[in-house]
């Protein structure tokens, strides 16, 4: 079945109508208890005087036997008052002496009581009884048309009823009208045309329109989809949706409270609206609405739905660092691998490929126009052999490590340290002439012996001792391994000489060196 729905403008006006119908009712109601009676009883008073006249002048009638004169005087009378539906004078033996009007009902006799109650209540009877020599000789009777005999029911015909009714009827569309116009002025959300509103549900963002103490006059649907599970009606204070500011540090106030306290414009707040799952992530930003002296009368709230961007920047993070996480291990692992393409596991000295791949350039800006001289070392252990069978092989690599990690500990930074051969380290020393080198590698000699007394103060039988040679590139050698083998000759005159020394390179001494041993000389390799 079909729901009828009644509107609030109608539900009113008819309530209003009904009190007016009220009030003439009670009205009519204090008339008639303070006025004394109505025009009933009058009419009734007035209806007997007559029914009496007619009485007192029909018996005289009788008495003389003028029975025409009276049925003249009967018809006559109903002749004249159209309200009389007839006359009957009865004797009391139920005989009729004479009658006018109505027949059929003018030959029943008896009074009101004697018919039915329909019957009754169509018209007034008046029964006047005569008598002669005290004696009831008869009855005139006299019975009227109701005047409100009809199709409507007896009630529908009292005034006061009518009035009413009247009153409602008449009230309920005056009201309603009425009404309705006034509203248009007193309710903004009425006077807003259905377009503006269908405009306003095209709209993607969701649109609030408050008034100046901060109530809903006006949404669209998107607004209304952020809290699809809450009645949103048009007078309920926006700040009762559950709002959460996203940034906690940010003002407590609503924003649109803010806008409206400031009379200024309120960009782009992150908020939660809803709870759980449901909850909507929004940027809310606040125009206050002025009226034409500047005052701020409400406030337009537009709402941007970035739940799902916020979803998506939370997805984007996750597979960012995820990537970070990874991009980080592989970079570790290079390292790594790197590391072990390029240096030497025992001493984590430079290999040799590393070091020859480090110091070619090394050396070339060494021997370029505006280059400052660089310095090679080739430091060997001496008696090496000897401490692998004196000590045995793991004391042999012990001994390997304390010399390279002396070794690294004594030299610059930007110096290249590599592991050369089995017990032999080549250095490479940018910016430093073969003087220099000298000082530094006679001071490295020292240390090592210092620090292979101390790391291997367990084996006080072991003395760990080492030959330098020393060259630069100003000294002739065209290439790094021209400066290693000159290093290396220098080296060989310090063993030559005694071990624990160090020697710079001389072309002169290398010379002699050459003529003396032939070109057996070699230097041992990994
Ligand atoms: P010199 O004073 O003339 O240098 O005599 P040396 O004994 O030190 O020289 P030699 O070339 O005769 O011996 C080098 C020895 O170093 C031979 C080899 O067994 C040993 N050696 C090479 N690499 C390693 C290594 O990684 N660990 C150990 N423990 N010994 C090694
Ligand atoms: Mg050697
Ligand atoms: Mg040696």
């Amino acid at each position: 079945m079909k729901h009828l729905r009644v509107g609030p403008i109608t539900q009113i006006a008819m309530a209003l109508a009904l009190m007016a119908c009220m009030l003439v009712l009670v009205a009519s109601a204090l008339l008639k208890v303070f006025g004394g009676g109505d025009d009933a009883d009058e009419r009734t008073r007035a209806r007997r005087a007559l029914a009496d006249s007619i009485a007192l002048y029909g018996a005289g009638l009788v008495q003389r036997g003028e029975v025409d004169a009276l049925q003249t005087l009967l018809r006559d009378v109903v002749a004249r008052e159209p309200r009389i539906e007839s006359i009957v004078l009865r004797r009391a033996s139920g005989g009729i002496v004479a009658q006018a009007g109505d027949a059929a009902r003018a030959a029943r006799p008896g009074g009101a009581a004697d018919e039915a109650p329909d019957e009754a209540d169509r018209g007034e009877r008046i029964k006047v009884p005569l008598f002669a020599a005290k004696v009831h000789w008869g009855d005139l009777e006299l019975a009227y048309r109701d005047a409100r005999t009809g199709p409507l029911p007896g009630w529908l015909g009292d005034p006061t009823v009518t009035t009413a009714l009247f009153v409602f009827i008449a009230g309920s569309l005056g009201f309603g009208l009425f009404m309705r116009r006034v509203l248009q002025h007193l309710d903004p959300a009425a006077a807003v045309p259905e377009r503006v509103r269908v405009a306003f549900d095209t709209l993607v963002e969701g649109i609030t329109i408050l008034d100046g103490e901060g109530r809903i006059v006006l949404t669209n649907q998107a607004f209304r989809s952020l809290r699809a599970d809450v009645d949103i009606r048009d007078g309920m204070a926006l700040s009762s949706l559950s709002w959460h500011l996203v940034d906690p540090e940010s003002d407590p106030l609503h924003p649109w409270a803010r806008a409206m306290n400031a009379s200024q414009i309120v960009t782009s707040v992150g908020m939660r609206v809803g709870e759980g799952d449901e909850a909507r992530d929004v940027l809310v930003t606040c125009s206050p609405i002025r009226d034409g002296r500047g005052e701020v009368r409400g406030c337009l709230v537009s709402f941007a739905d970035v739940t799902e961007v916020g979803r998506a920047n939370t997805r984007l993070r996750g597979a960012l660092s995820e990537l970070e996480r990874s991009r980080a291990e592989i970079e570790a692992k290079n390292l790594a691998l790197q590391r072990a393409a390029t240096r030497d596991p025992l001493t984590d000295c430079l290999n040799r490929r590393a070091f020859a791949e480090m110091g070619e350039p090394l050396l070339a800006r060494a021997l370029g126009p505006q280059g400052r001289p660089a310095a090679a070392l080739l430091l060997d252990i001496d008696y090496f052999k000897s401490v692998n069978d004196r000590f045995g092989h793991a004391v042999g690599d012990r001994v390997i490590r304390t010399v390279a990690a002396t070794l690294r500990e004594e030299m610059r930074p930007g110096d290249l340290v590599a592991r050369h051969g089995g017990e032999e380290f080549a250095v490479l020393m940018p910016d430093c002439a073969a003087g220099d080198a000298e000082v530094v590698a006679d001071r490295v000699r020292r240390r090592i012996v210092e620090r292979c007394l101390e790391h291997l103060s367990d084996l006080p039988a072991l003395q760990v001792t080492v030959s330098v040679g020393v060259s630069d590139s100003t000294l002739g050698a065209p290439t790094l391994d021209g400066l290693l083998d000159q290093a290396d000759t220098a080296l060989y005159r310090a063993k030559r000489s005694g071990r624990n020394r160090v020697r710079v390179h001389d072309p002169a001494a290398a010379e002699a060196v050459a003529a003396r041993t032939g070109a057996d000389h070699t230097v041992g390799e990994i």
